[in-house]
């Protein structure tokens, strides 16, 4: 990783999550000199995923599609990736709970070895920034919390500046809001959105089943929201197939019924919404809620942002 010397950039990338992480990536060994800056500290260069656990996995995950995964082939990060652990998933069924309406898809029947593959979030963005580290045009600057922007003349006509607290600032002649779905630039560049309420949470954990996922992802429709489940593995040479991350999708009150339940009662109400598909549910981790919100931009450019 180059030490950050200079505060002018061409280009500053605000925040290091998978999509800001991914472009700094994807803009390697190019002539443009990238700065990466987010307002946690970037995960150590060093690999900090060596207490990877059997039951302790990342409440947030992703189903990476294959075309993804060439994205992250290309850019150097895929094999690593894999190394630690991946679960591919090669079929999925979605079900309806009112009615009899299911559909199912097999990576068999497109001829494919797997459908996609179900990643931790921190295994991502951990390979993101080792890879980073590694590149020459790309400076990472964390601590960087952003507190306010301006346009600035200069000799190309003008320039971003992005400020921090304790007068840290950062020039480029352009710069790219990926600070997620709470954009702090979005806000103060004043890009509209239009946006509603799904007046739904999503409640996110990882269980333990009885029975094997075998490989499989499962979807079924409530009447009060989908219900996930995703198949996890623990280890890329072990095949115990009784671990999934779940995403249960509710009513806001439901949510905080659920929140509150003890883990026998909460396994015990999950293994019903699933229909006992998986058996019983014997293990659950801590459980996060988060609100579920429609958010587009209207305009995705504005000036040199
Ligand atoms: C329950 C749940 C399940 C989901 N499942 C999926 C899924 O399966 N597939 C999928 O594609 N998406 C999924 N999503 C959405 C997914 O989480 C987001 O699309 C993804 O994390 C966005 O990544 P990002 O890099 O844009 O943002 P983030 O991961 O939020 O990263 C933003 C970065 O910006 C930094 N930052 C924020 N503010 C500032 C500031 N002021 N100054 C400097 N830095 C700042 C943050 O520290 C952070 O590192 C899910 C979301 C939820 C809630």
């Amino acid at each position: 990783m180059a030490v950050a010397q200079t505060t002018e950039f061409d280009i500053v990338i605000a925040g290091a999550g998978m999509v800001g992480a991914s472009l700094a990536c994807l803009l390697a060994d190019t002539s443009l000199r990238i700065a990466l800056i987010d307002r946690l500290p970037l995960t150590p260069a060093s690999d900090s995923l060596e207490q990877l656990s059997s039951d302790k996995f990342d409440p947030r995950v992703s189903a990476i599609s294959q075309a993804s995964q060439q994205l992250f082939r290309d850019i150097g990060v895929w094999d690593g990736i894999a190394a630690k652990r991946v679960c591919n998933y090669q079929a999925m069924e979605v079900w309806d709970a009112e009615g009899t309406g299911s559909i199912s898809f097999s990576a068999t029947q497109i001829r494919e070895p797997e459908l996609g593959s179900i990643v931790e979030n921190s295994i991502i963005t951990t390979m993101l920034h080792n890879r980073i580290a590694q590149l020459e045009n790309v400076t990472a600057i964390s601590p960087f919390s952003i507190d306010s922007f301006e346009t600035i003349a200069d000799e190309w006509g003008s320039c971003v500046q992005l400020n921090a607290g304790e007068g840290q600032s950062i020039r480029a002649g352009l710069v790219v809001a990926a600070d997620g779905a709470n954009s702090k630039l979005r806000q103060l560049a004043h890009f509209e959105c239009r946006e509603w309420d799904y007046e739904q949470h999503a409640l996110v954990t990882t269980v333990r089943t009885e029975r094997e996922h075998l490989n499989t992802a499962r979807q079924r429709f409530l009447e009060t929201g989908p219900l996930a489940f995703l198949p996890l593995r623990v280890a890329q040479n072990d095949d115990d197939q009784h671990f999934c991350s779940i995403v249960w999708s509710m009513l806001p009150e439901q949510a905080e019924r659920i929140l509150a339940l003890s883990e026998a009662e909460f396994n015990t109400e999950l293994s019903a919404a699933l229909e006992f598909k998986l058996g019983e549910i014997q293990w659950s981790d801590k459980r996060f809620v988060f609100p579920l919100r429609q958010r587009h931009a209207i305009d995705y450019v504005k000036d040199k942002i």
